[in-house]
């Protein structure tokens, strides 16, 4: 596997794969790297020739300067993890390297409402940062195909706005959730979760499985309502259960307002903020 550090020999070297006609996935990621990440990877590989991973703890999508300062960071496992599913690049630059001095990367964007919902409402800015980013590191590596989880559903949906409004040259991919063996949605934060919250974290994923259960059979507000009850009565605190239009975004009254609905939520675990999503639609 190749490291790189710097834009420029990131750059040069990927410049020489275009040149001989060798496509590449690109997975950015930032960091504590578990088989979610993993799994992306492996689909990079498979539907491209050469896989690249980045690395990148990128400060101006954390609302909140506590919540950085404990993103957990673990390089060299990571590097580990990388080499055991054969990653070919990472990538794993500076502050510097991405929002270098006299450049502009700042991005006026409308993302509309996409971004004003759900993790936009309660996490201010954090969408303008991770689309800023996304742009910069796209424009660094040139992928033919960027491959991103549904596990964060929203920011995928506004990816996917911003590459189709700057009509950019790649294919946005999206990978399954990978969960725990008990349903839990593997996330980088679950390791500062205490014993206590993670025995209870299985409710997230099950309350999401009986929303969609209960899809055409209670009022989706009453679903929501419901839901929200019982992650409140094992003491998380949701900051939202929202059973939106996977498109839009937009709240439904009706199962029959959207072709194709998802249900995401957000809760606090302790100090650990944790989000999940289920489509509910087949
Ligand atoms: P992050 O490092 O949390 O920014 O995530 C990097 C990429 O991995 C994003 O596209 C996430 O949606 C994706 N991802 C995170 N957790 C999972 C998971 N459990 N399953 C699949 N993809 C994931």
């Amino acid at each position: 596997m190749y490291l790189f550090q710097t834009a420029k020999e990131l750059q040069n070297h990927i410049q020489n794969l275009h040149q001989q006609g060798i496509s590449i996935g690109f997975v950015p990621t930032m960091g504590a790297l578990h088989a979610g990440h993993l799994s992306l990877i492996e689909e990079a590989k498979k539907i491209a020739d050469c896989s690249v991973c980045s690395i990148f703890v990128n400060p101006t999508q954390f609302n909140d300067p506590k919540d950085l300062e404990k993103y957990p960071r673990t390089p060299d496992k990571d590097a580990q993890l990388l080499e055991s599913v054969g990653n070919d690049i990472l990538f794993m630059p500076t502050p510097e390297e991405v929002y270098p001095q006299g450049l502009n990367t700042h991005l006026e964007l409308d993302f509309g409402t996409l971004a004003g919902v759900m993790e936009g409402a309660f996490r201010p800015g954090h969408f303008q940062g991770m689309a800023e980013v996304v742009k910069r590191l796209l424009d660094l590596v040139t992928p033919e195909i960027l491959l991103m989880g549904q596990k964060d559903f929203q920011q995928f949906t506004i990816v996917k706005h911003m590459i189709k409004q700057l009509a950019m040259p790649t294919q946005l991919v999206m990978g399954a959730t990978v969960r725990e063996t008990d349903g839990v949605a593997m996330s980088s934060r679950n390791v500062r979760l205490s014993p206590e919250n993670r025995s209870k974290a299985p409710v997230i994923f099950e309350t999401l499985q009986w929303a969609k259960k209960m899809l055409r059979t209670l009022p989706l507000k009453t679903i929501q309502e419901m839901a929200l009850q019982k992650l409140q009565s094992v003491g998380f605190e949701p900051e939202y259960f929202e059973i939106v239009n996977t498109d839009t975004l937009m709240s439904i009254n009706d199962p029959l307002d959207a072709t194709a609905i998802v249900a995401c939520t957000a809760l606090w675990a302790g100090g650990v903020r944790l989000i999940d999503n289920v489509i509910l639609t087949d």
